[in-house]
């Protein structure tokens, strides 16, 4: 069974997909495991606990990911590298058309050649986040054994990825996203703010990637900006607010 999967979102931009539990599963054993360690208002927002991500083969599936993780990640890691050698992760097919407004020449030397490869993205977790040291080294072992390929994931782990600054691959790229509970340590970090809207996205000088999930990390700004899944309960909960404004009001409260 494939690891890694596309939906229809992802596949026009040649990005594929690793994905757990969002927030937290119940183990074999009965126990509870933390997937999103540091969610924080996110969790009652999340897309990924909503929708088609309830269907229970869906469920199922993600189940499965982290199972294979936990139960033995050096199989699990070689499974990933094996399942990266297929043509499919390898094959060159020219350059990528850029993503308006990204230019050639505000990339780094790595994400030039990446582009003008052609060759294909990981999205680590569409849901989920890397609940672990070892887990975060995990993957920076298989970016490094697939330099040709690009890696990002967006995470709430903010302390996590500051012990690694400097260590990880230049082809293993990241960006926080606030609604966690470390969003007070996000300083001037790439970092996705998620809106209640377009007009708000822009009023507060953010840049959008709702085109194209790598402008997330291509974009010539830290500042990148998500408008709302048009989820009614979700919009409702924000009420006008963004998942920055909203932690702030509960970690103001919880202070207070
Ligand atoms: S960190 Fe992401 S996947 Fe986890 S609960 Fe928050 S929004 Fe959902």
């Amino acid at each position: 069974m494939a690891l890694l999967t596309q939906n229809s979102e992802l596949k026009p931009h040649r990005i594929w997909n690793w994905t757990i539990p969002a927030w937290h599963t119940r183990l074999e054993d009965g126990s509870i495991f933390k997937t999103c360690p540091q969610a924080g208002i996110c969790a009652k927002l999340c897309y990924a606990r909503n929708g088609t991500y309830l269907f229970r083969n869906v469920k199922a599936a993600h189940d499965r990911n982290l199972r294979m993780v936990l139960d033995n990640p050096d199989l699990w890691e070689t499974q990933m590298k094996q399942e990266l050698q297929l043509p499919k992760f390898n094959r060159i097919i020219g350059p990528r058309q850029l993503p308006y407004p990204v230019e050639y020449d505000d990339l780094g030397e790595w994400m030039r050649g990446w582009v003008v490869s052609g060759l294909p993205a990981i999205r680590i977790h569409d849901a989920g986040d890397f609940f672990a040291d070892w887990y975060l080294e995990r993957w920076m072992n298989i970016a490094d054994a697939n330099p040709h390929l690009l890696f990002y994931a967006y995470t709430k782990e903010v302390s996590l990825f500051r012990r690694y600054e400097g260590r990880l691959p230049p082809n293993f790229r990241y960006l926080f996203s606030t609604g966690g509970l470390e969003d007070h340590l996000i300083g001037d970090d790439r970092h996705a703010e998620v809106f209640p809207t377009r007009e708000a996205l822009d009023e507060a000088g953010y840049m959008s990637q709702d085109a194209n999930d790598l402008l997330a990390i291509m974009l010539p700004t830290s500042r990148i900006g998500i408008t709302a899944n048009n989820i009614s309960h979700f919009k409702k909960k924000m009420a006008g607010r963004t998942f920055g404004d909203m932690t702030k009001e509960k970690r103001k409260g919880r202070q207070a």
